[in-house]
Protein backbone atom coordinates (compact mmCIF):
# COMPACT_ATOMS: atom_id res chain seq x y z
CA UNK A 1 0.00 0.00 0.00
CA UNK A 2 1.07 3.54 -0.49
CA UNK A 3 2.51 5.56 2.06
CA UNK A 4 2.33 8.89 -0.03
CA UNK A 5 1.28 11.39 2.41
CA UNK A 6 -1.37 13.48 1.11
CA UNK A 7 -0.24 16.75 -0.42
CA UNK A 8 -2.24 19.59 0.58
CA UNK A 9 -3.14 22.49 -1.69
CA UNK A 10 -3.03 26.05 0.43
CA UNK A 11 -5.83 27.56 -1.98
CA UNK A 12 -8.45 26.79 -4.86
CA UNK A 13 -6.32 27.74 -7.43
CA UNK A 14 -3.44 25.70 -6.53
CA UNK A 15 -6.00 23.21 -7.18
CA UNK A 16 -7.13 24.59 -10.50
CA UNK A 17 -3.58 25.01 -11.52
CA UNK A 18 -3.50 20.96 -10.84
CA UNK A 19 -6.18 20.60 -13.12
CA UNK A 20 -5.22 23.13 -15.69
CA UNK A 21 -6.65 21.79 -19.27
CA UNK A 22 -3.99 20.87 -21.76
CA UNK A 23 -5.94 20.86 -24.51
CA UNK A 24 -9.60 22.80 -25.78
CA UNK A 25 -10.83 24.54 -22.67
CA UNK A 26 -13.79 26.80 -21.75
CA UNK A 27 -14.54 29.20 -18.79
CA UNK A 28 -16.83 28.69 -16.24
CA UNK A 29 -18.52 31.50 -14.24
CA UNK A 30 -19.07 32.37 -10.44
CA UNK A 31 -22.90 31.75 -10.74
CA UNK A 32 -22.55 34.43 -7.51
CA UNK A 33 -20.97 36.87 -9.43
CA UNK A 34 -20.45 35.69 -13.63
CA UNK A 35 -16.85 36.19 -13.07
CA UNK A 36 -14.70 33.77 -14.53
CA UNK A 37 -13.76 31.04 -11.91
CA UNK A 38 -11.43 28.88 -13.73
CA UNK A 39 -11.24 26.90 -17.47
CA UNK A 40 -12.67 23.18 -17.79
CA UNK A 41 -11.27 20.83 -20.52
CA UNK A 42 -13.38 20.22 -23.15
CA UNK A 43 -13.12 15.99 -23.57
CA UNK A 44 -14.61 14.05 -26.51
CA UNK A 45 -15.45 10.57 -27.12
CA UNK A 46 -11.77 9.86 -27.78
CA UNK A 47 -10.70 10.93 -24.11
CA UNK A 48 -13.64 8.65 -22.97
CA UNK A 49 -12.27 5.62 -24.66
CA UNK A 50 -8.77 6.41 -24.02
CA UNK A 51 -9.93 6.50 -19.74
CA UNK A 52 -12.11 3.26 -20.44
CA UNK A 53 -8.85 1.25 -21.52
CA UNK A 54 -7.04 3.10 -18.66
CA UNK A 55 -9.80 1.42 -16.27
CA UNK A 56 -10.15 -1.98 -17.86
CA UNK A 57 -6.53 -2.27 -17.50
CA UNK A 58 -5.94 -1.32 -14.12
CA UNK A 59 -8.83 -3.48 -13.01
CA UNK A 60 -7.83 -6.83 -12.42
CA UNK A 61 -4.77 -5.79 -10.10
CA UNK A 62 -6.83 -3.69 -7.91
CA UNK A 63 -9.91 -6.00 -7.97
CA UNK A 64 -7.61 -9.04 -6.59
CA UNK A 65 -6.74 -6.99 -3.72
CA UNK A 66 -8.45 -7.81 -0.60
CA UNK A 67 -10.85 -5.63 1.11
CA UNK A 68 -8.63 -4.81 3.95
CA UNK A 69 -5.93 -3.84 1.27
CA UNK A 70 -8.83 -1.71 -0.75
CA UNK A 71 -10.36 -0.07 2.37
CA UNK A 72 -6.53 0.81 3.48
CA UNK A 73 -6.51 3.08 0.10
CA UNK A 74 -10.18 4.79 0.35
CA UNK A 75 -9.20 5.37 3.86
CA UNK A 76 -5.97 7.35 2.56
CA UNK A 77 -8.33 8.97 0.32
CA UNK A 78 -10.23 10.63 3.25
CA UNK A 79 -7.20 11.86 4.72
CA UNK A 80 -6.40 13.64 1.23
CA UNK A 81 -9.75 15.08 1.11
CA UNK A 82 -8.85 16.19 4.73
CA UNK A 83 -5.70 17.58 3.68
CA UNK A 84 -7.25 19.52 0.95
CA UNK A 85 -10.32 20.47 2.89
CA UNK A 86 -10.87 24.39 2.97
CA UNK A 87 -9.39 24.48 -0.67
CA UNK A 88 -11.71 22.24 -2.18
CA UNK A 89 -14.75 24.07 -0.42
CA UNK A 90 -13.71 27.25 -1.41
CA UNK A 91 -13.84 26.07 -5.26
CA UNK A 92 -16.95 24.34 -4.72
CA UNK A 93 -18.56 27.60 -3.65
CA UNK A 94 -17.12 29.49 -6.14
CA UNK A 95 -17.83 27.26 -8.87
CA UNK A 96 -21.61 25.92 -7.53
CA UNK A 97 -22.41 28.68 -5.89
CA UNK A 98 -23.20 27.40 -2.27
CA UNK A 99 -21.98 29.07 0.86
CA UNK A 100 -19.13 28.36 2.82
CA UNK A 101 -21.18 27.78 5.97
CA UNK A 102 -24.77 26.23 6.77
CA UNK A 103 -25.06 22.99 5.19
CA UNK A 104 -23.29 23.71 2.12
CA UNK A 105 -19.55 23.61 0.85
CA UNK A 106 -17.82 22.60 4.04
CA UNK A 107 -20.63 20.14 4.60
CA UNK A 108 -20.02 18.65 0.87
CA UNK A 109 -16.56 18.37 1.56
CA UNK A 110 -16.67 16.69 4.95
CA UNK A 111 -19.31 14.36 3.71
CA UNK A 112 -16.76 13.06 1.25
CA UNK A 113 -14.20 11.49 3.70
CA UNK A 114 -16.92 10.56 6.07
CA UNK A 115 -18.41 8.34 3.25
CA UNK A 116 -15.24 7.60 1.90
CA UNK A 117 -14.22 6.38 5.80
CA UNK A 118 -17.46 4.76 6.45
CA UNK A 119 -17.68 3.07 3.12
CA UNK A 120 -13.81 1.65 3.99
CA UNK A 121 -15.00 -0.16 7.68
CA UNK A 122 -18.78 -2.09 6.23
CA UNK A 123 -18.57 -5.91 6.77
CA UNK A 124 -19.08 -7.64 3.73
CA UNK A 125 -19.80 -11.31 4.16
CA UNK A 126 -21.16 -13.99 1.43
CA UNK A 127 -24.93 -14.75 2.11
CA UNK A 128 -25.29 -18.11 3.21
CA UNK A 129 -28.62 -18.76 1.79
CA UNK A 130 -28.16 -22.73 2.67
CA UNK A 131 -26.37 -24.12 5.26
CA UNK A 132 -28.55 -27.77 6.25
CA UNK A 133 -25.96 -30.27 6.57
CA UNK A 134 -26.11 -31.76 3.17
CA UNK A 135 -25.62 -28.80 0.69
CA UNK A 136 -24.21 -25.26 1.67
CA UNK A 137 -24.67 -22.16 -0.94
CA UNK A 138 -23.93 -18.66 -0.83
CA UNK A 139 -23.76 -15.92 -2.54
CA UNK A 140 -20.61 -14.06 -3.16
CA UNK A 141 -20.28 -10.19 -4.23
CA UNK A 142 -17.38 -10.12 -7.16
CA UNK A 143 -15.93 -7.08 -8.92
CA UNK A 144 -18.30 -6.18 -12.05
CA UNK A 145 -15.06 -4.65 -13.59
CA UNK A 146 -15.60 -0.69 -15.03
CA UNK A 147 -17.83 1.15 -13.28
CA UNK A 148 -19.35 4.27 -14.97
CA UNK A 149 -20.60 6.94 -13.08
CA UNK A 150 -22.59 10.45 -14.31
CA UNK A 151 -23.16 13.27 -12.01
CA UNK A 152 -25.33 16.41 -11.82
CA UNK A 153 -24.17 19.90 -10.60
CA UNK A 154 -25.84 20.01 -6.89
CA UNK A 155 -23.79 17.98 -4.70
CA UNK A 156 -20.81 17.73 -7.19
CA UNK A 157 -18.09 16.55 -4.89
CA UNK A 158 -20.42 14.30 -2.61
CA UNK A 159 -22.24 12.27 -5.68
CA UNK A 160 -18.97 11.36 -6.66
CA UNK A 161 -18.03 10.14 -3.77
CA UNK A 162 -21.10 8.56 -3.05
CA UNK A 163 -20.70 6.81 -6.24
CA UNK A 164 -16.72 6.64 -6.19
CA UNK A 165 -16.25 4.89 -3.04
CA UNK A 166 -18.33 2.14 -2.79
CA UNK A 167 -17.11 1.22 -6.88
CA UNK A 168 -13.51 0.92 -5.72
CA UNK A 169 -13.72 -1.03 -2.39
CA UNK A 170 -15.72 -3.73 -4.57
CA UNK A 171 -12.70 -3.74 -6.26
CA UNK A 172 -14.11 -2.39 -9.72
CA UNK A 173 -12.40 1.13 -11.54
CA UNK A 174 -14.36 4.20 -12.57
CA UNK A 175 -14.81 6.36 -15.16
CA UNK A 176 -16.85 9.55 -13.83
CA UNK A 177 -18.37 11.99 -16.41
CA UNK A 178 -19.19 15.25 -13.82
CA UNK A 179 -21.85 17.67 -14.75
CA UNK A 180 -20.85 19.91 -17.65
CA UNK A 181 -22.14 22.77 -14.90
CA UNK A 182 -19.75 21.90 -12.03
CA UNK A 183 -16.15 20.19 -13.80
CA UNK A 184 -14.04 21.87 -11.59
CA UNK A 185 -15.40 20.65 -8.29
CA UNK A 186 -15.05 16.94 -9.58
CA UNK A 187 -11.80 17.05 -11.34
CA UNK A 188 -9.95 19.18 -8.12
CA UNK A 189 -11.47 16.02 -5.86
CA UNK A 190 -10.01 13.34 -8.54
CA UNK A 191 -6.92 15.03 -8.77
CA UNK A 192 -6.85 14.90 -4.63
CA UNK A 193 -7.88 11.31 -4.55
CA UNK A 194 -5.49 10.30 -7.50
CA UNK A 195 -3.01 11.71 -5.04
CA UNK A 196 -2.86 8.57 -2.96
CA UNK A 197 -4.76 6.43 -5.31
CA UNK A 198 -2.92 3.40 -7.34
CA UNK A 199 -2.72 4.86 -11.07
CA UNK A 200 -5.47 4.00 -13.42
CA UNK A 201 -8.38 3.34 -10.89
CA UNK A 202 -10.10 6.74 -11.33
CA UNK A 203 -10.55 8.82 -14.78
CA UNK A 204 -12.37 12.01 -14.48
CA UNK A 205 -13.85 12.89 -18.03
CA UNK A 206 -14.96 16.44 -18.88
CA UNK A 207 -17.25 16.06 -21.37
CA UNK A 208 -21.06 17.08 -21.92
CA UNK A 209 -24.18 15.23 -22.91
CA UNK A 210 -22.74 13.48 -26.33
CA UNK A 211 -19.88 11.88 -23.21
CA UNK A 212 -22.62 10.78 -21.22
CA UNK A 213 -24.29 9.28 -24.21
CA UNK A 214 -20.95 7.42 -25.00
CA UNK A 215 -20.29 6.22 -21.27
CA UNK A 216 -23.96 4.74 -21.10
CA UNK A 217 -23.77 2.72 -24.35
CA UNK A 218 -19.57 2.14 -24.11
CA UNK A 219 -18.90 -1.99 -24.30
CA UNK A 220 -16.12 -1.23 -21.81
CA UNK A 221 -18.35 -0.01 -19.21
CA UNK A 222 -19.84 -2.79 -16.70
CA UNK A 223 -22.27 -0.51 -14.99
CA UNK A 224 -23.80 2.83 -14.80
CA UNK A 225 -24.41 4.89 -11.50
CA UNK A 226 -26.52 7.79 -12.42
CA UNK A 227 -27.32 10.65 -10.21
CA UNK A 228 -29.65 13.40 -12.23
CA UNK A 229 -32.95 14.05 -14.02
CA UNK A 230 -35.79 11.37 -14.53
CA UNK A 231 -36.01 12.47 -18.01
CA UNK A 232 -31.85 11.69 -18.37
CA UNK A 233 -32.17 8.60 -16.17
CA UNK A 234 -34.42 6.97 -19.03
CA UNK A 235 -32.52 7.83 -21.59
CA UNK A 236 -29.27 6.33 -19.97
CA UNK A 237 -31.65 2.91 -19.60
CA UNK A 238 -32.30 3.13 -23.38
CA UNK A 239 -28.56 3.61 -24.64
CA UNK A 240 -26.92 0.89 -22.04
CA UNK A 241 -29.80 -1.80 -23.37
CA UNK A 242 -27.72 -3.19 -25.83
CA UNK A 243 -24.62 -4.05 -23.64
CA UNK A 244 -26.87 -4.65 -20.71
CA UNK A 245 -25.41 -2.71 -18.33
CA UNK A 246 -26.33 -3.09 -14.73
CA UNK A 247 -27.98 0.37 -13.72
CA UNK A 248 -28.07 2.31 -10.16
CA UNK A 249 -30.36 5.21 -11.04
CA UNK A 250 -30.99 8.35 -8.29
CA UNK A 251 -33.43 9.97 -10.56
CA UNK A 252 -35.57 13.63 -9.63
CA UNK A 253 -38.18 13.81 -6.55
CA UNK A 254 -41.05 15.91 -5.35
CA UNK A 255 -40.86 15.28 -1.79
CA UNK A 256 -43.77 16.03 0.18
CA UNK A 257 -43.56 16.32 4.25
CA UNK A 258 -46.87 15.93 6.19
CA UNK A 259 -47.73 17.36 9.22
CA UNK A 260 -49.68 15.90 11.72
CA UNK A 261 -51.81 17.89 14.01
CA UNK A 262 -49.58 17.27 17.10
CA UNK A 263 -46.66 18.93 16.76
CA UNK A 264 -45.08 22.00 18.40
CA UNK A 265 -44.86 24.53 15.38
CA UNK A 266 -41.79 26.33 17.09
CA UNK A 267 -39.98 23.08 17.65
CA UNK A 268 -39.99 21.30 13.76
CA UNK A 269 -39.63 25.05 12.41
CA UNK A 270 -35.99 24.70 11.67
CA UNK A 271 -35.59 20.71 10.52
CA UNK A 272 -38.48 21.94 8.29
CA UNK A 273 -36.58 24.55 6.95
CA UNK A 274 -33.46 22.67 6.24
CA UNK A 275 -35.04 20.03 4.78
CA UNK A 276 -36.76 22.34 2.57
CA UNK A 277 -33.81 24.88 1.86
CA UNK A 278 -30.38 22.82 2.11
CA UNK A 279 -28.47 24.26 -0.48
CA UNK A 280 -31.06 27.13 -1.69
CA UNK A 281 -33.77 24.07 -2.27
CA UNK A 282 -31.21 22.46 -5.10
CA UNK A 283 -31.00 18.95 -3.78
CA UNK A 284 -32.90 16.05 -5.06
CA UNK A 285 -34.49 14.78 -1.68
CA UNK A 286 -35.41 17.98 -0.16
CA UNK A 287 -38.39 18.80 1.01
CA UNK A 288 -40.57 19.90 -1.91
CA UNK A 289 -44.41 20.56 -0.83
CA UNK A 290 -45.48 20.43 2.80
CA UNK A 291 -49.02 19.23 3.91
CA UNK A 292 -49.97 20.88 6.88
CA UNK A 293 -53.53 20.55 8.79
CA UNK A 294 -55.99 23.17 9.39
CA UNK A 295 -55.58 23.73 12.82
CA UNK A 296 -51.77 24.73 12.38
CA UNK A 297 -51.57 25.98 9.08
CA UNK A 298 -51.14 29.66 10.33
CA UNK A 299 -48.67 28.92 13.17
CA UNK A 300 -46.47 26.65 11.23
CA UNK A 301 -46.26 29.22 8.12
CA UNK A 302 -45.47 32.05 10.48
CA UNK A 303 -42.80 29.86 12.26
CA UNK A 304 -41.41 29.29 8.58
CA UNK A 305 -41.51 33.05 8.10
CA UNK A 306 -39.44 33.40 11.21
CA UNK A 307 -36.87 31.00 10.24
CA UNK A 308 -36.67 32.12 6.71
CA UNK A 309 -36.12 35.92 8.28
CA UNK A 310 -32.98 34.59 10.19
CA UNK A 311 -31.27 32.83 6.81
CA UNK A 312 -28.99 35.15 5.17
CA UNK A 313 -28.95 34.86 1.37
CA UNK A 314 -25.68 36.01 -1.19
CA UNK A 315 -22.13 35.34 -2.10
CA UNK A 316 -21.19 31.89 -0.87
CA UNK A 317 -17.45 33.03 -0.13
CA UNK A 318 -19.28 35.52 2.75
CA UNK A 319 -19.18 33.47 6.04
CA UNK A 320 -22.33 34.94 7.16
CA UNK A 321 -24.78 33.71 4.27
CA UNK A 322 -26.28 30.25 4.62
CA UNK A 323 -28.19 30.19 1.28
CA UNK A 324 -26.48 30.97 -2.07
CA UNK A 325 -27.77 31.52 -5.87
CA UNK A 326 -29.22 28.88 -7.86
CA UNK A 327 -26.43 26.89 -9.52
CA UNK A 328 -27.49 28.41 -13.71
CA UNK A 329 -29.56 29.96 -15.55
CA UNK A 330 -31.87 26.98 -16.52
CA UNK A 331 -32.65 26.32 -12.83
CA UNK A 332 -33.18 29.84 -12.08
CA UNK A 333 -35.63 30.08 -15.11
CA UNK A 334 -37.15 27.17 -13.74
CA UNK A 335 -38.19 28.29 -10.31
CA UNK A 336 -39.30 31.78 -12.31
CA UNK A 337 -41.55 30.40 -13.69
CA UNK A 338 -43.55 27.86 -11.06
CA UNK A 339 -43.60 30.82 -8.68
CA UNK A 340 -44.99 32.80 -11.34
CA UNK A 341 -47.68 29.73 -12.20
CA UNK A 342 -48.39 29.96 -8.18
CA UNK A 343 -49.05 34.05 -8.15
CA UNK A 344 -50.97 34.21 -11.05
CA UNK A 345 -53.64 31.54 -9.67
CA UNK A 346 -54.16 33.69 -6.27
CA UNK A 347 -51.83 31.20 -4.23
CA UNK A 348 -50.63 33.88 -1.37
CA UNK A 349 -46.93 35.02 -1.10
CA UNK A 350 -45.62 34.99 2.67
CA UNK A 351 -42.51 36.04 1.72
CA UNK A 352 -40.11 35.97 -1.84
CA UNK A 353 -41.24 35.27 -5.08
CA UNK A 354 -39.61 39.01 -5.95
CA UNK A 355 -36.47 38.36 -7.64
CA UNK A 356 -33.88 41.84 -7.87
CA UNK A 357 -33.32 41.31 -11.76
CA UNK A 358 -31.17 43.90 -12.29
CA UNK A 359 -28.37 42.45 -9.50
CA UNK A 360 -25.70 39.88 -10.50
CA UNK A 361 -25.64 36.52 -10.04
CA UNK A 362 -28.52 33.68 -10.32
CA UNK A 363 -30.25 34.73 -6.63
CA UNK A 364 -33.52 33.81 -6.31
CA UNK A 365 -34.89 35.00 -2.40
CA UNK A 366 -36.19 32.52 0.12
CA UNK A 367 -40.32 31.85 -1.03
CA UNK A 368 -42.70 30.54 0.67
CA UNK A 369 -46.47 30.54 -0.83
CA UNK A 370 -49.75 29.41 1.27
CA UNK A 371 -53.10 28.35 0.47
CA UNK A 372 -52.11 26.86 -2.94
CA UNK A 373 -53.99 24.16 -4.61
CA UNK A 374 -52.28 20.77 -4.89
CA UNK A 375 -53.01 20.63 -8.90
CA UNK A 376 -50.64 24.03 -9.17
CA UNK A 377 -47.03 23.54 -10.90
CA UNK A 378 -45.36 25.34 -8.17
CA UNK A 379 -46.45 21.56 -6.00
CA UNK A 380 -46.55 19.29 -9.02
CA UNK A 381 -43.35 19.73 -10.85
CA UNK A 382 -39.96 19.53 -9.06
CA UNK A 383 -39.01 23.33 -8.42
CA UNK A 384 -35.17 22.26 -7.05
CA UNK A 385 -35.01 26.08 -5.92
CA UNK A 386 -35.66 27.86 -2.84
CA UNK A 387 -39.59 28.27 -3.42
CA UNK A 388 -41.62 26.09 -0.49
CA UNK A 389 -45.61 25.32 -1.07
CA UNK A 390 -47.39 25.07 2.26
CA UNK A 391 -50.92 22.88 1.08
CA UNK A 392 -53.05 22.92 3.49
CA UNK A 393 -55.51 19.71 4.65
CA UNK A 394 -58.18 19.09 6.71
CA UNK A 395 -58.46 15.29 6.56
CA UNK A 396 -55.23 12.86 6.80
CA UNK A 397 -56.33 11.11 4.39
CA UNK A 398 -56.46 13.91 1.49
CA UNK A 399 -53.19 14.64 2.60
CA UNK A 400 -51.49 10.76 1.65
CA UNK A 401 -53.39 10.33 -1.00
CA UNK A 402 -51.64 14.09 -2.19
CA UNK A 403 -48.45 12.91 -1.43
CA UNK A 404 -48.31 9.57 -3.34
CA UNK A 405 -50.69 11.27 -6.41
CA UNK A 406 -47.30 11.92 -8.32
CA UNK A 407 -45.06 9.60 -10.56
CA UNK A 408 -42.16 9.99 -8.47
CA UNK A 409 -41.24 8.92 -4.90
CA UNK A 410 -37.75 9.02 -3.53
CA UNK A 411 -38.09 10.64 0.00
CA UNK A 412 -41.04 11.51 2.13
CA UNK A 413 -41.11 12.76 5.70
CA UNK A 414 -43.94 12.48 8.62
CA UNK A 415 -43.94 15.45 11.59
CA UNK A 416 -45.45 14.50 14.76
CA UNK A 417 -45.22 14.28 18.49
CA UNK A 418 -46.06 10.32 18.49
CA UNK A 419 -43.40 8.35 16.43
CA UNK A 420 -45.78 5.05 16.54
CA UNK A 421 -48.15 7.11 14.95
CA UNK A 422 -45.44 9.01 12.52
CA UNK A 423 -44.34 5.21 11.19
CA UNK A 424 -48.17 4.12 10.79
CA UNK A 425 -48.14 7.39 8.27
CA UNK A 426 -44.74 6.76 7.03
CA UNK A 427 -45.90 2.71 6.18
CA UNK A 428 -48.18 4.36 3.44
CA UNK A 429 -46.26 7.04 1.43
CA UNK A 430 -44.79 5.51 -1.64
CA UNK A 431 -40.94 6.88 -1.76
CA UNK A 432 -37.52 4.96 -1.30
CA UNK A 433 -37.12 6.41 2.47
CA UNK A 434 -39.54 8.50 4.50
CA UNK A 435 -38.25 10.72 7.56
CA UNK A 436 -39.93 10.93 10.77
CA UNK A 437 -39.03 14.35 12.20
CA UNK A 438 -36.56 15.38 9.51
CA UNK A 439 -35.99 14.99 5.86
CA UNK A 440 -33.06 14.44 3.72
CA UNK A 441 -30.45 13.45 6.24
CA UNK A 442 -28.96 10.85 4.59
CA UNK A 443 -26.67 8.26 6.13
CA UNK A 444 -23.43 6.35 4.84
CA UNK A 445 -24.83 3.51 7.27
CA UNK A 446 -28.68 3.52 5.90
CA UNK A 447 -29.40 2.45 1.95
CA UNK A 448 -31.36 5.35 -0.05
CA UNK A 449 -32.85 4.75 -3.55
CA UNK A 450 -35.70 5.90 -5.29
CA UNK A 451 -39.54 4.41 -5.50
CA UNK A 452 -41.41 5.34 -8.61
CA UNK A 453 -39.73 7.01 -11.45
CA UNK A 454 -37.40 8.49 -9.17
CA UNK A 455 -35.25 5.36 -9.82
CA UNK A 456 -34.26 2.23 -8.86
CA UNK A 457 -31.24 0.39 -7.09
CA UNK A 458 -29.93 0.90 -3.45
CA UNK A 459 -26.98 3.41 -2.86
CA UNK A 460 -25.01 3.25 0.65
CA UNK A 461 -24.36 0.54 3.37
CA UNK A 462 -23.51 -2.78 2.91
CA UNK A 463 -26.48 -2.78 0.37
CA UNK A 464 -24.65 -0.33 -1.80
CA UNK A 465 -21.57 -2.30 -1.69
CA UNK A 466 -23.44 -4.89 -2.90
CA UNK A 467 -25.03 -3.20 -6.25
CA UNK A 468 -21.49 -2.70 -7.27
CA UNK A 469 -20.84 -6.38 -6.99
CA UNK A 470 -21.55 -8.92 -9.30
CA UNK A 471 -23.68 -11.82 -7.65
CA UNK A 472 -21.86 -15.01 -7.50
CA UNK A 473 -23.92 -18.33 -6.03
CA UNK A 474 -21.60 -21.09 -5.38
CA UNK A 475 -23.20 -24.30 -4.66
CA UNK A 476 -22.51 -27.64 -3.37
P1 LIG B 1 -29.33 16.05 -15.73
O1 LIG B 1 -30.06 14.77 -15.87
O2 LIG B 1 -29.65 17.15 -16.67
O3 LIG B 1 -27.76 15.82 -15.87
C1 LIG B 1 -27.09 14.89 -15.06
C2 LIG B 1 -25.89 14.34 -15.82
O4 LIG B 1 -26.32 13.55 -16.92
C3 LIG B 1 -24.94 15.40 -16.38
O5 LIG B 1 -23.63 14.98 -16.13
C4 LIG B 1 -25.26 15.36 -17.87
O6 LIG B 1 -24.20 15.76 -18.70
C5 LIG B 1 -25.56 13.90 -18.09
N1 LIG B 1 -26.37 13.60 -19.27
C6 LIG B 1 -27.25 14.40 -19.88
N2 LIG B 1 -27.85 13.74 -20.90
C7 LIG B 1 -27.34 12.49 -20.92
C8 LIG B 1 -27.57 11.33 -21.70
N3 LIG B 1 -28.46 11.33 -22.68
N4 LIG B 1 -26.88 10.21 -21.39
C9 LIG B 1 -26.01 10.19 -20.37
N5 LIG B 1 -25.72 11.27 -19.60
C10 LIG B 1 -26.40 12.41 -19.87
O7 LIG B 1 -29.57 16.48 -14.21
P2 LIG B 1 -29.06 17.79 -13.45
O8 LIG B 1 -29.83 18.96 -13.98
O9 LIG B 1 -27.58 17.84 -13.44
O10 LIG B 1 -29.52 17.46 -11.95
C11 LIG B 1 -30.77 17.83 -11.45
C12 LIG B 1 -31.70 16.65 -11.35
O11 LIG B 1 -31.05 15.57 -10.70
C13 LIG B 1 -32.94 16.91 -10.55
O12 LIG B 1 -34.06 16.34 -11.17
C14 LIG B 1 -32.69 16.19 -9.23
O13 LIG B 1 -33.85 15.80 -8.53
C15 LIG B 1 -31.87 15.05 -9.67
N6 LIG B 1 -31.02 14.58 -8.58
C16 LIG B 1 -31.29 13.36 -8.03
C17 LIG B 1 -30.54 12.90 -6.99
C18 LIG B 1 -30.85 11.57 -6.35
O14 LIG B 1 -30.06 11.06 -5.57
N7 LIG B 1 -31.96 10.95 -6.66
C19 LIG B 1 -29.48 13.66 -6.50
C20 LIG B 1 -29.21 14.89 -7.09
C21 LIG B 1 -29.99 15.33 -8.15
Amino acid sequence: MSTQPATAAATYRDLLARIAPQGDSRPINDPATGEEVGRAPVHTTTDLDAAVSAARAAQPAWGALSHAERSGYLNQAADAVEANAEALAELLSREQGKPLNGPNARFEVGACSAWLRATAAFELEPDVVVDDGASHAAIHYRPLGVVGAIGPWNWPMMISIWQIAPSLRMGNTVVLKPSEHTPLSVLALGAVLNDVLPAGLLHVVSGGRDVGEALSAHPGIDKIMFTGSTATGKAIIRSSADTVKRLTLELGGNDAGIVLDDVDPQAIAEDLFWGAFINTGQTCAALKRLYVPDALYDQVCDALMEMAAKMPMGNGLDEANVLGPLQNQAQYDIVARLVEAAKSSGARVLTGGNPDASAPGYFYPTTLVADIDNDNPLVAQEQFGPALPIIRYTDLEDAIAMANGLDVGLGASVWSADPDRAREVAARIEAGTVWINKHGAVDPRIPFGGAKQSGYGLEFGVAGLKALGTPQVIAG
